[in-house]
């Protein structure tokens, strides 16, 4: 290590990489940011540096915070050996990390320091290609054996012939068929009449779509690079993806699998173990943090991680929540036993589970009635409560005895079968685990009973400790200490070490600090957009009797279930208005559908016949939704939730986003038992603590949706929303303090229209000043 602080040089040898040599500095907010994460990074590592170990960053979009923290995570490493684990919320995300900004920024890196540090990205065992399954299903669709990587490879050419002739075909493609082209038998390719891309094949009794599935195999059979058989680097739909991939339980381990050699997730694992930096996703996180097993920091097979990086952090604690979350119930119990029929013919094991779920619901029925809780969707428990207690050991006993009645996956020749018994067999270890957890309340935990579906639920709601427990320190082993990798002043009494922390999000929700169990307060940069938003519109449309009618119910009620069909035809309106270029966001997947039926059929009675509509909801994967979106500027792409956040569509393709609603979580027993953990913590009234959980949520996404609108500096273009109840002086206006939160997170544009006519005139002067530039 040098003395001499290295870090504003590999930011400008970063920056003039980027810019292909067009600016050598980086935005002062971006330095700052940097500055402050090796700050933080020194103190957890270096005896010298006292400072804090944690930074908490609001970095909005255009700051470039991966430059910002990807630059002292690989200086740390080409000068110090020090490893970093980057934490992304999202697989599109990861692979930007790893393969657009770490080469850049390593090899700035390079030029400053002389090393050149490296990267790899680290995900799920499932994510990857399993060249077993790809050969299970070959066999399963044609009869044909593939045993060995070379054997598998052999058949890549019967695949591309094969792939040929399923374009534009009809019915059921047999096995005689697909086997002829493999075998290389078939070798002439047949013009197909008909435009069609309906072919399909048997894969047991479940009917497969054949063109994507044998595009699918026939990209997986090439077995030269299995670090880039991924799920990201293929186009593939999730119900495709299990006839080319595996879950950890599932598999036999590389020692007991003829493709171990060329094993995918196996290789990946190699690849991350020897890696300066580690690109990995929260969800591999959550699990740490829930479990305490150490996934990814303190593991012995990926090596010393001295840093955490958490990107897009504010979605970390949903995330773990989610991941801890268990419910027991008849029906798990009966989906099990289905299971278990399906693999063990000559076993009750499976009957006796359908007998212990009904008992099961029984039992909890029994329990909801004293409770008082029929007609209620929730009854929530208390310490006291063990809804389970008289079936804990009926349950357990079964699914012990059941995990005892599978077959040895190791005499079972055929792939699919035996990965579904490890799986089965570990699904059920998992019941057991559940049941004993449903039947206590633990601290920072809710318990509830879903009284429509007869089940036991829990889910953590105060993670911030876990957090701090299990990801921001991390198991010393010995051997790392006898390697002098960690020094006795990085030793904690406990046997770990604690890492640095930096968690940077472009919008982060009130109070969460607190949250994530971090030490330190936000840093809250200023955008480096504002003068794109200054130019931009806020369209919230005012209500008139008519419009009050139509949203309203008994009592003067605002009713959610009026107000997609009130806001369909303005939605139309807008997109004519901006002859398309439009991103719509509904708050649920049902008012998503109405509004694409009513979008695509206002267009065909304008003749807009140039605006495409697609969706969420079209039957392609989200990713090609989203490209062809891109690629067609006219375009309009409709979707929900999902596509608040990570859509990335700069220029005019996106320069309306309309949302239809505040995005506000109805009442659930989580966000519930938030508001109670708060209120109990801090001693706040249960409206400020409400605000805090649901208002603050809400506001986030709305936040994180609007920022969908400008990507880069010359974006420009209006945010719709299309709530009513965002604008004071009607019956169904939300409270004036509750508006004003949700409003703080648009303010940012500077154009405020409230009726249709100004609207749809902005954007088509909008729309002109554009396609003039
Ligand atoms: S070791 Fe597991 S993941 Fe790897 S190829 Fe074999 S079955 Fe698939």
């Amino acid at each position: 290590m040098t003395d001499t602080n290295l870090l504003p040089e590999v930011l400008s040898a970063a920056v003039r990489r980027i810019t292909g040599g067009a600016a050598d500095q980086p935005r002062p907010p971006q330095a700052d940011l940097s500055d402050r994460i090796q700050d933080a990074m020194l103190s957890a590592t270096s005896v010298a540096a006292q400072g804090p170990t944690q930074v908490l960053g609001a970095a909005p979009t255009g700051l470039g915070k991966s430059l910002a923290y990807l630059a002292p995570a690989l200086l740390a490493a080409a000068e110090r050996g020090e490893r970093t684990v980057i934490s992304t919320e999202s697989l599109s995300l990861q692979a930007q990390v790893v393969d657009r900004d770490l080469p850049l920024i390593a090899h700035a890196v390079e030029d400053v320091t002389g090393s050149l540090p490296t990267g790899a990205v680290l995900k799920g065992w499932g994510n990857y290609v399993c060249a077993a399954t790809v050969s299970a299903t070959i066999e399963e669709i044609s009869d044909v054996e593939a045993t060995t990587p070379e054997q598998l490879a052999s058949l890549l050419p019967g695949l591309q012939r094969l792939t040929e002739f399923a374009t534009g075909r009809k019915g059921i493609i047999g096995k005689a068929t697909v086997r002829a082209f493999l075998q290389g038998r078939t070798p002439t390719v047949r013009e197909s009449v008909r435009a069609t891309k309906d072919a399909h094949v048997l894969i047991g009794t479940e009917k497969v779509p054949a063109l994507p599935l044998f595009r699918l195999l026939e990209q997986t059979c090439a077995t030269n690079d299995p670090a880039h058989h991924d799920i990201h680097h293929l186009d593939v739909t999730a119900d495709l993806w299990v006839h080319a991939s595996i879950t950890a339980s599932g598999c036999p381990g590389t020692a007991n699998c003829n493709f171990g050699e060329v094993c995918a997730p196996a290789a990946s694992r190699k690849v991350a173990a020897d890696a300066d930096v580690l690109v990995t996703n929260h969800k591999l996180l959550a699990i740490q943090a829930t479990t305490g097993a150490p996934v990814v920091l303190g593991s012995k097979r990926f090596g010393m991680i001295d840093h955490l990086v958490v990107d897009e952090a504010h979605e970390l604690p949903r995330i773990v929540r989610d991941t801890g979350a268990i419910s027991v119930s008849g029906q798990r119990i009966r989906s099990l036993s289905k299971r278990i029929n399906r693999i063990v013919v000559d076993s009750s094991a499976g009957d006796d589970g359908f007998a212990v779920a009904e008992s099961v619901d029984h039992v909890l029925a029994q329990y909801i009635a004293a409770r008082g809780g029929r007609g209620s969707a929730v009854v929530n428990l208390t310490e006291n409560d063990m809804p389970l207690q008289d079936v804990t050991e009926l349950i357990i006993e079964w699914a012990k005895s059941a995990r005892g009645n599978l077959p040895d996956p190791a005499t079972i020749s055929r792939h699919a079968e035996a990965a579904k018994v490890r799986h089965l067999a570990s699904d059920l270890t998992e019941l057991i685990g559940n049941v004993g957890s449903a039947n206590k309340t633990e601290i920072g935990t809710a318990r509830w009973l879903d009284a429509e579906n007869l089940a036991v639920k829990m889910s953590p709601i105060d993670v911030g400790p876990m957090l701090r427990a299990n990801l921001f320190k991390a198991t010393a082993h010995e051997q790392w200490i006898d390697d002098g990798l960690i020094e006795d002043h990085r030793l904690d009494l406990d046997g770990s070490y604690p890492v640095s922390v930096t968690m940077v999000s472009a919008t982060l929700p009130d109070g969460f600090a607190r949250q994530a169990g971090m030490s330190v307060a936000p840093v809250v940069y200023d955008s480096p957009f504002e003068v794109a938003f200054a130019a931009s519109a806020l369209f919230v449309p005012a209500i008139n009797a008519d419009d009050l009618a139509a949203l309203t119910g008994l009592g003067g009620r605002f009713v959610t279930g009026q107000h997609a069909a009130w806001a369909a035809p303005k939605i139309a309106e807008l997109v004519l208005a901006n002859d398309g270029s439009a991103l719509v966001l509904a708050t649920t997947k049902t008012a998503g559908i109405a509004y694409v039926e009513h979008l695509r059929a206002a267009l065909r009675t304008a003749g807009a016949n140039h605006i495409t509509v697609h969706s969420q909801w079209d039957g392609v994967p989200v990713r090609q939704a989203l490209d062809d979106w891109r690629t067609d500027h006219h375009s309009v792409l409709v979707g929900t939730r999902s596509l608040m956040t990570g859509v990335d569509a700069p220029g005019q393709t996106c320069s309306l986003v309309i949302i239809d609603r505040i995005p506000r979580t109805a009442g659930n027993p989580v966000d519930d038992a938030r508001v109670a953990s708060i209120m109990a913590s801090s001693g706040m009234s249960k409206w400020t603590a409400d605000e805090l959980v649901y208002v603050s949520d809400a506001k986030l996404l709305l936040q994180q949706a609007a920022g969908r609108l400008i990507r880069r500096a010359t974006d420009t273009g209006m945010i719709a929303v299309l709530d009513p109840r965002l604008l004071g002086g009607t019956a169904i206006a939300q409270k004036a303090n509750i508006r004003q939160t949700y409003l703080s997170a648009l303010t940012h544009m500077q154009h405020k229209l409230r009726f249709m006519d100004e609207a749809t005139t902005w954007l088509i002067e909008h729309r002109t000043g554009f396609e003039a530039a």
